[in-house]
């Protein structure tokens, strides 16, 4: 038997993840041919380096053969491993604090392993690569050996095969393209095509976002499985035969690109009851030695024939799938497959007295390959699977909120990485080798993969596994740093050291709070030009600023408020900040220095009294002199003016005491006690600073409630910093805290909300558009994610709010839209995580206090796009600042820009990151959508090798969007609607090789093969 097999896989519809290519079933054993990748075009050579993505060779299905005229049951033995819960990621791997939960993922893959080489007909799916990676390093080369034949056979199949299974509700696409990336190329690199998955497999998730489907669409998966579902949509899926159906995942995307075949597993992702044989279960074995009292096959088999028939009148074909597994099971995979040998024994032993059951071992992908087969027609859908309910009184809408410090963290933590991948490029080697150590951006790029997963930044794990999660970001930020400084340094000549200053938002930051002259480098991650607001802790009265060309910057200095004081607590001491616009050119940075005027003038004075206005060549928004609330917004260009009222309430969280149901809030449930929300104040007591370059109000609402209303100079948006906590709790009431914009615009129940911060999806109130609703929660179940943005309009006005963070949201009443900011619980909610969602922290003791931004922005429907696109883009990818004391050296490069020329407006650099020596990683998007814009939503043309000023491209190759395949080579299996006609699938063509065009949310990766000029 020979290892040496080359197997990629064969288009033509087969599916192709598992491969064949050693005779342990002689009877399918075929001969396999491999052939070179011819240079079909001299740019395409590029392509020769990466055998593990270019090998086409064939490849051929392991699955077991079927029997046609019988049900078949396809058995899935499977296991969830979640990169972190209860315990975290690390002691889910080791099996250490068994005392929490039992379970530990090494010995899961031992076992099984051990367990399939004992039968050649038996099956395992991995999912998780976070946790087989970790596996993999630590087998010795003759196992390795062993499991990539135990691969190529398709005996052990990988699904979804990202770095983690990721939540949908509160990640950006950015991160889970960057973490299916990173665990697709782990298993591309380690196992060739065999270990390429081809179905997407989200079992866990607690609803399910359009803008997945429509990632998973574009990297070549062939379909997707899932678990959760609102409980009336499934119980109105089962009764019509819809669970299984055609998603189509986008409104801008030619069909059939964002199609994605979806099947909804018949329960959860365990298995029917009474046939759960791990050591986590209490369900008989098999006892099949009939000389023994005991002798249960009979009964067995009956069970389960009557659980297989009913299963089957749920679903079209016939095939049904059974998911033999669940939470971290199979750690002693004996006890299952012992018994799952014996069921498919005795179940198929029946045929021979006229059983139409046939069971087999089987994978996902062996199993839509059956539905493909079929060849019918399937259900269409085209919105979203939130929000996701499993009983009436039981909204899985709180985690859209949950732990909204960590969800900023996690935010923040991409835009870093984003920066730091792009200054590995833009350095070059001197990045990861320099005057300030060792740089890397992997350890970065593994704590955000492990991030995405869906109890990370989805705020429910436990309180121990969510600090884990921010201490790998932080630790990955410091590696990361040593990257970006070395990078800098190489840039601009310049070696001094770089301070970092990452508590900026609370007005922290030692260097400008103490240095008489200092430098900020402000980098920006975005293909175009920034203007950026910069405030700085300092404690002087009076500082000169200048930018790369010497020339004085306007600047003030206004005085640190009282709200930044008590947030920062011991950790600052700058009495004022100095706030001034900066100019930073694309995908590069600038520099600006900053001196200490001795004996300067005081800072801008505030004014107590209640504020009627503040304005800037763009909005004016007035306020109510009584309250001291914002009262109108007026958009001076368009001449639109709404009535806008905004303040801050709280939802008395249900402590699970009521007659309805005795569910509380928790970690994933928001349940509000009440539908009418309680005030925190009517009034907010109010100062006004204004100056050249921001006027601002702040608002004091409450001792743990208090806001800065701010308009900055050049802004087309206004911003509202909001800062709540420590949420009182001495009440012994939970709270769920949110800020709602009441306005004027009619909203006749709709209202809008973005999918994993790009596409939009139409919300109204009490509906869903595809089953009649019977609504039972009447705030709770009508919250849905809000990623990076929410809007409501009428005919004329349209408010946009741009987020800095997930959040959830909703419009319970017309003209109205609210947004839930914070959330401080004293029950849990019975799904599992066992504590109640009571944030504190070591600077915190008294309950967490979290700040953060929202941005408004009133236009026309018809052109808000072009406002609130790039913010959204730039709230996602901001600056990053660094510092240095003192005067410069002379011959710093003051100013650079990796790009010879901005890119145009509707053009987002989604990626820019080092792949391999002398290669990048680009993705390039479109992020308009097709029809709402006039001026951006038509297609853009790009030049590859005019793109960058300081790389010369070699050669370009692209890929699909999770770098695994290349796009010509991508091929899926293709399904037809019910209605309509079976879309096929059209290819556009580039002007030229370098020249690329990018549609409407169109997003395209590419492998460049790069010199450093
Ligand atoms: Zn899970």
């Amino acid at each position: 038997m020979s290892h040496d097999f080359r197997v990629v896989f064969q288009h033509g519809g087969q599916v192709a993840a598992a491969c064949y290519s050693s005779p342990v079933y002689p009877q399918r054993s075929f001969k396999f041919s491999c052939r070179r990748e011819e240079n079909r075009r001299s740019n395409l050579r590029i392509r020769e380096q990466y055998s593990c993505i270019h090998r086409v060779c064939v490849c051929v299905q392991s699955c077991h053969a079927t029997k046609p005229g019988m049900l078949n049951v396809h058995l899935v033995p499977h296991t969830h491993d979640d990169v972190g819960w209860l315990k975290t990621v690390d002691q889910y791997f080791y099996g250490d604090r068994n005392d929490i939960q039992h379970a530990g993922v090494q010995y899961i893959l031992d076992s099984v392993v051990d367990q399939l080489l004992k039968n050649p007909d038996r099956r395992f799916i991995y999912v998780e690569t976070a946790f087989f990676y970790r596996w993999w390093k630590s087998q010795s080369s003759s196992m390795q050996q062993t499991v990539k034949q135990l691969v190529n056979e398709g005996r052990l199949e990988f699904v979804n095969g990202g770095w983690c299974m990721s939540d949908e509700a509160a990640t950006h696409y950015s991160a889970v393209i960057d973490q299916m990336t990173i665990g697709l190329r782990f298993l591309n690199e380690t196992f060739g095509a065999c270990g390429h998955p081809r179905v997407a497999w989200h079992i866990d998730p607690f609803g399910h976002a359009r803008e997945h489907a429509s990632m998973f669409a574009q990297m070549g998966f062939d379909g997707f499985f899932f678990g959760r579902l609102d409980y009336q949509d499934r119980a109105r899926r089962m009764r019509n035969k819809e669970q299984e159906l055609l998603w189509r995942a986008s409104d801008s995307l030619t069909p059939p690109v964002a199609d994605l075949f979806t099947g909804i597993l018949p329960n959860g992702y365990n298995p029917p009851e009474g046939f759960c044989w791990d050591q986590l279960c209490s369900d008989p074995p098999i006892r099949d030695d009939p000389d023994l009292e005991d002798y249960n096959v009979d009964d067995v088999v009956g069970r389960f024939l009557v659980i297989a028939n009913s299963q089957s009148t749920v679903y079209k074909t016939n095939h049904i799938i059974m998911t033999m597994g669940s939470d971290f099971q199979y750690e002693n995979a004996n006890l299952w497959y012992k018994n799952l040998d014996k069921l498919i024994h005795y179940v198929n032993a029946r045929q021979a007295n006229g059983s139409k059951v046939n069971v087999l071992y089987s994978t996902p992908s062996c199993y839509l390959q059956e539905l493909h087969r079929a060849n019918l027609t399937w259900p269409l859908k085209t919105d979203d699977f939130f929000p996701y309910a499993d009983d009436a009184h039981d909204f899985w809408t709180g985690y859209f909120t949950s732990r909204p410090a960590l969800k900023r963290y996690e935010r923040i933590s991409n835009s870093n990485l984003q920066t730091c991948n792009q200054l590995e490029v833009f350095g070059g080697p001197a990045s990861r080798k320099g005057p300030f150590g060792e740089g890397e951006s992997q350890t970065m790029k593994k704590a955000m993969a492990v991030a995405q997963h869906h109890d990370a930044v989805s705020g429910t794990e436990k309180q121990h596994v969510a600090n884990d999660y921010a201490r790998k970001l932080a630790n990955g930020w410091q590696h990361c740093q040593v990257l970006v400084s070395n990078s800098l340094a190489a840039l601009s000549g310049l070696s001094a050291e770089r301070i970092y200053c990452d508590n900026l938002n609370v007005s922290v930051c030692p260097l400008t709070e103490s240095s008489k002259k200092f430098s900020v480098n402000v980098y920006n991650p975005l293909a175009r030009p920034v203007t950026w607001p910069v405030r700085l802790p300092v404690n002087g009265t009076a500082y000169s600023v200048s930018d790369a060309s010497g020339k004085a910057v306007d600047c003030q200095v206004v005085h640190v408020s009282q709200a930044t004081h008590e947030v920062r607590r011991q950790r600052g001491f700058a009495v004022n900040e100095l706030v001034f616009q900066v100019q930073a050119p694309p995908l590069g940075y600038t520099t600006y220095t900053v001196a200490l005027i001795q004996d300067g003038p005081p800072p801008a004075p505030a004014q107590q009294r209640a504020p009627p206005v503040i304005q800037n060549k763009f909005l004016q928004v007035t306020f109510d002199p009584e309250t001291g609330l914002i009262s109108s917004l007026n958009n001076q260009e368009t001449k639109q003016i709404i009535k806008l009222t905004q303040n801050f309430y709280w939802y008395n969280a249900s402590a699970g005491n009521n007659v309805e149901s005795r569910q509380p809030s928790g970690a994933y449930i928001f349940r509000p006690n009440s539908s009418t929300p309680f005030i925190i104040s009517r009034t907010a007591k109010t100062e006004i600073i204004k100056t050249s370059v921001v006027q601002e109000v702040r608002q004091w609402f409450a001792p743990w409630v208090s806001q800065v209303v701010r308009l900055y100079a050049d802004s087309r948006a206004l911003e509202l910093e909001w800062t709540v906590g420590p949420v009182p709790i001495d009440d012994s009431l939970g709270k769920e805290v949110i800020t709602r914009l009441d306005t004027s615009i009619k909203t006749s129940e709709y209202f809008y909300t973005d999918s994993n911060g790009r596409e939009v999806l139409q919300r109204k109130k009490d509906f869903r558009p595809t089953w009649n609703l019977k609504q039972s929660e009447p705030i709770a179940g009508n919250y849905y994610p809000i990623n990076s943005r929410a809007y409501i309009k009428d005919d004329v006005d349209q408010l946009t709010v741009v987020t800095d963070r997930s959040q959830g949201g909703g419009s319970i009443q017309n003209g109205s839209l609210e947004i839930m900011l914070h959330r401080r619980l004293l029950h849990d909610d019975f799904r599992g995580v066992g504590e109640p969602l009571n944030e504190i922290s070591g600077i915190f003791p008294d309950g967490l206090v979290v700040r953060g931004r929202l941005l408004l922005t009133l236009d026309p429907p018809q052109t808000a796009a072009d406002t609130h696109r790039p913010l959204a883009e730039g709230m996602v990818l901001q600056p990053l600042l660094t510092f240095t004391d003192g005067d410069l050296k002379p011959n710093t490069q003051l100013e650079f820009s990796g790009l010879l020329a901005a890119l145009p407006p509707a053009v987002h650099l989604l990626t820019l990151s080092q792949w391999d020596e002398d290669s990048v990683l680009l993705r390039l998007e479109h992020q308009y959508q097709s029809s709402e814009s006039k001026v951006s939503s038509q297609p853009v043309t790009v030049n590859l090798q005019k793109l960058f000023s300081t790389l010369e491209v070699l050669g370009v190759a692209e890929l699909n969007l999770s770098a695994n395949q290349w796009k010509d080579e991508m091929k899926r299996f293709d399904w037809t609607p019910e209605k309509g006609e079976k879309p096929l699938l059209k290819t556009f063509q580039d002007p030229s090789t370098w020249e690329v065009t990018l549609r409407p949310m169109e997003i395209r990766t590419f492998l460049l093969k790069v010199n450093l000029r």
